[in-house]
């Protein structure tokens, strides 16, 4: 979460989403604690109509530079100038992911998508909602549409090409400005010190960042 927290910026509205209220509610207090400067809040279906209404006023408004919230935030919402969207977790389908990321960025100007992805979490989620599914047929589906991001937030290709291809849009193979088309090929890691170094690269290259523009 650390990670995440470094990464905002003073103005640039920002949109944070995640999967739970807990995790909402934990990311909201974390960025509260730790960067005072940002006005923060939090918004899921568990806050009342009055609470959610505000805080959505409030970021149309500009009154509040970032909020943390869960899939249930965004509906109606009409900001032009969201610069940044993170995902905390994985989103569940790359329909969500597509549609959430896509906020940023509608004036037309150059924002950023960032997607923290736990190898461990995203099966984890797949288990919980595998057990929610009450046919086959949809736990199919589920594990089919987790399955897809998965592949996208491990792809060592262009990203946009990944997300185009998917809904059906054929794009050349570099775009020039996701994380893959513009990182340089990875630095050969010396593992000759102790294992304590070893098992803190594998946790880095495990909570990967995806930023795709
Ligand atoms: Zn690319």
């Amino acid at each position: 979460m650390s990670e995440l927290i470094k990464l905002l910026q003073k103005d640039q509205p920002t949109l944070i989403y995640s999967n739970t209220q807990k995790e909402v509610q934990s990311l909201c207090d974390c960025i509260r604690r730790e960067r005072k400067e940002f006005s923060v809040d939090f918004y899921h279906a568990g806050r009342s109509d009055a609470e959610r209404e505000s805080v959505q006023r409030r970021f149309q408004e500009d009154q509040l530079d970032i909020v943390c919230a869960t899939v249930a935030f965004g509906m109606g919402i009409d900001k032009p100038n969201i610069r940044c969207v993170y995902h905390w977790g994985s989103p569940k389908s790359m329909e969500t992911y597509y549609q959430q990321a896509g906020r940023a960025g509608r004036d037309g100007k150059q924002s950023k998508c960032v997607c923290f992805f736990n190898a461990s979490s995203a099966s984890l989620q797949s288990f919980y909602l595998a057990k929610d599914a009450s046919t086959n047929q949809q736990r199919e589906h589920t594990a089919a549409m987790l399955s897809t991001v998965k592949q996208y937030c491990q792809t060592d290709s262009c990203r946009r090409k990944f997300i185009c291809n998917y809904f059906g849009e054929d794009v050349p193979d570099k775009c020039s400005n996701c994380d893959i088309c513009t990182s340089s090929p990875a630095p050969k890691a010396d593992f000759g010190a102790d294992i304590c170094s070893l098992v803190q690269v594998l946790v880095e290259i495990n909570e990967k960042v995806l930023p795709l523009c």
